[in-house]
């Protein structure tokens, strides 16, 4: 096993492999990835609904959505590997006033920074939508920049480009501590053996927290089960049926396969590295998605499952080095934007790390945001 090396990514999902790919490009010298799975992806990463949108209520979430559109559409001739981004759009279905004044106000600055996005009546939902439910809605956006990418196709893509740069790639190898000198870092302790290196970038998903308390600091980050719903073939949603989100239910849909992705948040679940599926969270994502879509009544559900969200205090990742530990750098807390940000931040996270100006302002996703009490938070979460 490798002994040295410059740079070791903790983590081989999506923000792993991307943040490799990227220093690579920037030739930053001996870059290793270290996966406790088998398979590169299969965290949080394979049970994601793959939905990309740059609809946010905060500047630099909008922002580094953009950023992450814009290479999501040119991914092969960046990376050199295909991968799918079907551009079928955004929808949140706004119900009330307070949504419409909220969401109004979010067009405007999304508006301000370049996306194409708008507001719409109710009697134009159904001619992208079929067979949603609209006799209570007041309006809708749209953004049809906004869609649907696959977590697999960008896992593989960025691995082998990463691989084709040099990067060396370890699975079935867990971190199990991490060495340090006076707070500063000096390498890894894996299953495997130890790994000498002066930085660690921490893309361990929701296990950000394990990873900084095994050097002696912490991290706002807390794993919370979210669970989605598959239904079986249904033959009013086409290829380009948006991703449309209830805002009121707090339901999400699109399509998956030839039948619809159904998901819903659970405010009440507790944080805990818990991925069972719980048969009452099942049977609410399924009420409210026959409330919202009636044409469900004689679909069949086809799969289920769970998996963990890596929420922060504020729902904004951390993205920059640890305050307290030198050499720890977080790209960490994506709060389940993860896939979405991931080719933004692994491009932000390696310019800032080489010491370039970085294409997206991430000043405000510092880790010291916290302590300093400069917070700001992203109520358009699902
Ligand atoms: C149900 C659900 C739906 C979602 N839908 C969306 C969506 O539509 N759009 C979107 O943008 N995001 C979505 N997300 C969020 C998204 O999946 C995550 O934000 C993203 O995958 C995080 O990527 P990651 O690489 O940080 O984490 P992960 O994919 O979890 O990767 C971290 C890796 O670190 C490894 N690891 C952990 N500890 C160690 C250790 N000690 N040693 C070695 N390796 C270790 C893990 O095995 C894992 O492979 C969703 C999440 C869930 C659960």
């Amino acid at each position: 096993m490798t002994r040295n090396a410059d740079a070791v990514i903790i983590g081989g999902g999506i923000i792993g492999l991307a943040a490799a790919f990227n220093l690579a490009k920037f030739k930053f010298g001996k870059i290793v990835v270290v996966e406790k799975e088998m398979f590169l992806g299969s965290g949080a990463t394979s049970k994601c609904a793959g939905g990309i949108r740059a609809q946010f209520f905060s500047k630099s979430n909008i922002e580094m959505s953009m950023k992450s559109e814009e290479i999501l559409a040119n991914f092969e001739a960046i990376t050199g590997y295909p991968a799918i981004f079907n551009q079928c759009g955004y929808m949140f279905l706004l119900s009330n006033e307070k949504e419409l004044a909220d969401f109004s106000k979010a067009v405007e600055l999304q508006q301000s920074l370049g996306l194409p996005v708008e507001l719409i009546d109710p009697d134009q939902i159904n001619k992208y939508a079929p067979e949603v439910r609209i006799d209570d809605i007041i309006k809708a956006t749209l953004c049809l920049q906004d869609g649907l990418a696959d977590p697999n196709d960008l896992i593989q893509g960025y691995a082998s480009a990463s691989r084709a740069l040099g990067v060396e790639i370890l699975v079935e190898t867990e971190v199990t501590g991490i060495n340090t000198s006076n707070n500063t870092v000096t390498g890894i302790k894996t299953n495997k053996g130890e790994i000498d290196c002066p930085l660690i970038i921490n893309a361990a998903g929701p296990f950000a927290k394990v990873i900084a308390q095994m050097a002696g600091t912490s991290i706002p980050v807390e794993p919370v089960r979210r669970q989605i719903v598959t239904t079986a073939a249904l033959d009013f949603v086409g290829p380009k049926f948006p991703m449309v989100v209830d805002v009121k239910a707090g339901l999400y849909f699109h399509r998956e396969a030839p039948g619809l992705l159904l998901g819903w948040a659970d405010n009440s679940v507790e944080p805990a590295f818990d991925e069972s599926v719980d048969p009452d969270y099942t049977d609410n994502i399924i009420m409210k998605a026959l409330d919202r879509i009636p044409a469900l009544e004689t679909a069949g559900v086809s799969n289920s499952w769970a998996g963990l969200y890596e929420v922060t205090p504020d729902h904004h990742a951390i993205i920059g080095p640890s305050q307290e530990i030198t050499g720890m750098f977080y790209i960490n807390g994506f709060s389940g934007h993860g896939l979405m940000h991931a080719p933004a931040a692994g491009l932000v996270a390696a310019e800032a790390i080489c010491g370039k100006e970085t294409t997206v302002d991430i000043s405000s996703l510092a880790e010291d945001r916290f302590e300093k009490g400069v917070i700001s938070e992203e109520t358009n979460v699902i």
